[in-house]
């Protein structure tokens, strides 16, 4: 639920590289070119002190980002708590594995989803989007609905699922195809 550290050198890029090169993730081939234009999003999830999920929205060159506890739905009834977090870089959305240590960051960490976003507003405390993930796809809107307390629900489109649970159906990394408790070094 809090922030990895802003500022100086991120944990993420050189932790990333590491599992790159250890071959523990794979690089995201046809990446680059296929999100050009588009803003990237990805979902983490997160072991910290208490498992949430990272959801991530690039704007420009940051990621802005809110933690939600019980993670997306699908289902446009289900209303998930989104809490707002600083920031993060870019890199942060790359990491998979596990951070040893006591800092905010630390704890294992999947890509749950990831793809890319047709912004369709953004104002202040509102922004509306449309995903394309391996798992999340259509509508979503983020609403501020008090103080560093959003929401996060599913637009009523064709891509929603009434009754299901993504989170619970389809609970591994789309990288490594690993679950969080899966991650090697933990
Ligand atoms: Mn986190």
């Amino acid at each position: 639920m809090r922030p990895v550290s802003s500022g100086g050198l991120p944990l993420a890029a050189s932790h990333g590289t590491g599992l790159w090169r250890r071959g523990i993730r794979t690089p995201a081939a046809g990446h680059t070119e296929a999100v050009a234009g588009l803003p990237r999003f990805v979902v983490q999830v997160h072991d910290a002190t208490t498992l949430h999920f990272d959801f991530r929205l690039q704007a420009g060159g940051v990621l802005r980002s809110w933690a939600v506890p019980k993670g997306p739905s699908l289902d446009p009834a289900v209303r998930r708590l989104a809490v707002p977090v600083a920031d993060h870089d870019l890199a942060a959305g790359e990491f998979e594995g596990v951070r040893a240590g006591q800092s905010r960051g630390s704890g294992a960490v999947i890509i749950w989803d990831e793809g890319t976003a047709e912004i369709l507003r953004d104002e202040p405390g509102h922004v509306s989007f449309v995903l394309h993930g391996r798992k999340l796809s259509g509508g979503f809107a983020l609403t501020r609905t008090g103080e560093r307390r959003w929401v996060l629900v599913k637009t009523r489109d064709e891509a929603a699922r009434p009754g299901t649970d993504i989170v619970a159906e389809r609970p591994a990394s789309v990288r490594s195809g690993r679950t969080w408790q899966e991650l090697p070094g933990r």
